[in-house]
C-alpha cells in the first residue's frame, strides 16, 4: 500500500515508493522512522534558523493554545500576539516606527499580498496604468497564482498556460539590463520590482552591492516600488535582521516567513512602509485592502514567533551567523580544488552553493550524501547543491558536513 501523502515538487510515481519519514529533530539534525540521524544541512527549506526541538517554543505555543488557539482578523479583530509581533517586527525592520505589517500563512501568501499591493497602491494613488511587476530570472517567489507568475525557473511555469502577460523578466545580475527593461516597458506603467537581495532556491546567487544599489536607485527614479522577497534572507540568514539592512535596500515592502518562526509554525507577512500605508491607513480614507486569509494573525503561530525571535536574540544567533561567515566560506572554498567543482557561492551569511559539473551529477550527490547523514538539495538548475544550515551548527558539524562532500566528491564523480 503505498502513501496516500501528495509531496510538493515530488515526481510522484517514484516517491510514492521511497518517502523518507522524519520523526524527531535536535538542534541542527532530524532521525527518520529507522533511526537514522540526519545533518540538516539546508535548515529544511531555508527555515529551521533557531535549529529543531526548541522546548520554548513549544511550551509558547501550548500556553497560547490553552489561552485561545486563534480568532480570526477579519475586520476589528485581534489578538494581543498578533499585534505584538508586528510591533516587534516593525522594531526590527529598517523601514522606520512607521511601517505596518500584514500577516498570513507563509511565503507565498505574502508574495501575493504583495503583489496585490503594489498594484492596489498606484489604483488607490490615481495611477492604475501602473501595474507591470518586473521579477528576475532565476527568481522563485513561491507557487501561488502571482508567485508562479513572478518565478521564472522554468520548470515551475510550464503547464499552467498563460501566466500574469504584466509579469515581465529582467536579468538577476546585471543592472544595466534591468533598466532597459524598465525604458523599453515604459516606467510610467511599472508598479513594483521584486527582488530577492540573495537568490535561493534559483541557485544561491548573490548579484553584489552594485546590482542591488543601481536597481534601487532605478526604482526610486520611477517611482516603482521595490519589493524585497526576504522569505529566505529574513531572520538573521545574513547576519542582520533583514538582508535589506545589511545591504541598504530601503525597500517599500518586505516579504518574510520561514525564519519568522524557524517553521515551527506557519507563518509569514509583509512589512509594508508608510508611503505604501497610507492611502489606506490616513485617517479619512475610505479605501480598504480587500485583501487577507483566515489564518492572518493566527494567534498560537504569531505565540511561535514571539517565541523563536526571542531565542534569536537571546541565544546571539544573529552573531553566531556574523561569525560562521567566513570560516564557512572558506571551508566550502576549500572543495574548489575539485575537478568537478566549478563554483563555490558563499560568503553572505549562511547561504551557500556548491556548484557541481552537472545537473547528474548534483542528483547524485545528493543521494550519496543522504546515504552519509546529510541532508542538501539540488537548487537552480539542478547542479548547484544548497549549503543553508541552522545558526546553532557547531563548528565540529560544519567542518564534518564539509568533509561529507568532499568524500561525496570524490566517491561519485
Ligand atoms: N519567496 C522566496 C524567496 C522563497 O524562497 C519561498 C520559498 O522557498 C517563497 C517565497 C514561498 O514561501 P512558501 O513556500 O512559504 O510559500
Amino acid at each position: 500500500m503505498t502513501t496516500k501523502f501528495w509531496h510538493p515538487q515530488a515526481l510522484m510515481s517514484t516517491v510514492k515508493n521511497s518517502e523518507i519519514v522524519l520523526v524527531r529533530g535536535e538542534g541542527s539534525h532530524v532521525w527518520t522512522d529507522n533511526g537514522t540521524k540526519l545533518f540538516d544541512a539546508t535548515a529544511g527549506l531555508w527555515y529551521a534558523n533557531i535549529g529543531h526541538g526548541q522546548r520554548a517554543v513549544t511550551e509558547a505555543v501550548s500556553k497560547q493554545m490553552d489561552e485561545l488557539e486563534t480568532f480570526h482578523t477579519f475586520g476589528a479583530f485581534a489578538n494581543p500576539m498578533a499585534k505584538d509581533v508586528c510591533e516587534r517586527i516593525v522594531g526590527l525592520a529598517p523601514m522606520g516606527p512607521d511601517a505596518s505589517v500584514f500577516l498570513v500563512s507563509g511565503g507565498s501568501d505574502a508574495i501575493d499580498t504583495a503583489a496585490k499591493l503594489a498594484r492596489r497602491y498606484f489604483t488607490a494613488t490615481g495611477r492604475p496604468e501602473k501595474r507591470v511587476i518586473v521579477s528576475r530570472e532565476n527568481a522563485y517567489h513561491g507557487l501561488h497564482g502571482f508567485g508562479t507568475a513572478l518565478g521564472w525557473m522554468e520548470g515551475n511555469r510550464a503547464g499552467y498556460g498563460d501566466l500574469d502577460p504584466d509579469i515581465i523578466r529582467a536579468s538577476a545580475t546585471d543592472w544595466s539590463d534591468v533598466e532597459k527593461v524598465f525604458a523599453n516597458t515604459g516606467p510610467e506603467l511599472i508598479a513594483a520590482f521584486f527582488c530577492e537581495p540573495i537568490i535561493g532556491a534559483g541557485g544561491a546567487i548573490f548579484p553584489g552591492q552594485e546590482y542591488l544599489t543601481k536597481v534601487r536607485e532605478l526604482c526610486r527614479q520611477h517611482d516603482i516600488l521595490f519589493v524585497a522577497d526576504e522569505v529566505i534572507t529574513g531572520f538573521g540568514r545574513t547576519g542582520t535582521w533583514f538582508a535589506s539592512e545589511r545591504f541598504n535596500l530601503d525597500p517599500d515592502m518586505i516579504t518574510f516567513a520561514k525564519g519568522v518562526t524557524s517553521g515551527y509554525l506557519p507563518l509569514g507577512g509583509v512589512v509594508i512602509s508608510p508611503k505604501v500605508g497610507a492611502p489606506f491607513w490616513d485617517d479619512g480614507s475610505e479605501i480598504p485592502f480587500k485583501h487577507g486569509m483566515t489564518y492572518s494573525g493566527h494567534a498560537s503561530c504569531c505565540a511561535a514567533a514571539m517565541a523563536n525571535l526571542d531565542i534569536l536574540e537571546n541565544d546571539g544567533l544573529l552573531q553566531r551567523v556574523t561569525d560562521l561567515e567566513k570560516p564557512l566560506a572558506e571551508a566550502l572554498n576549500s572543495l574548489d580544488d575539485h575537478p568537478d567543482v566549478v563554483q563555490i557561492r558563499s560568503g553572505v551569511g549562511l547561504i551557500g552553493g556548491v556548484v557541481v559539473s552537472s545537473p547528474q551529477l548534483g542528483a547524485r550527490m545528493e543521494a550519496d550524501l543522504l546515504e552519509r547523514g546529510v541532508i542538501t538539495r539540488k537548487i537552480g538548475d539542478g547542479s548547484a547543491l544548497q549549503v543553508s544550515p541552522p545558526f546553532v551548527m557547531t563548528d565540529d558539524e560544519m567542518a564534518w558536513m564539509v568533509d561529507q562532500f568532499r568524500a561525496s566528491l570524490n566517491a561519485v564523480s
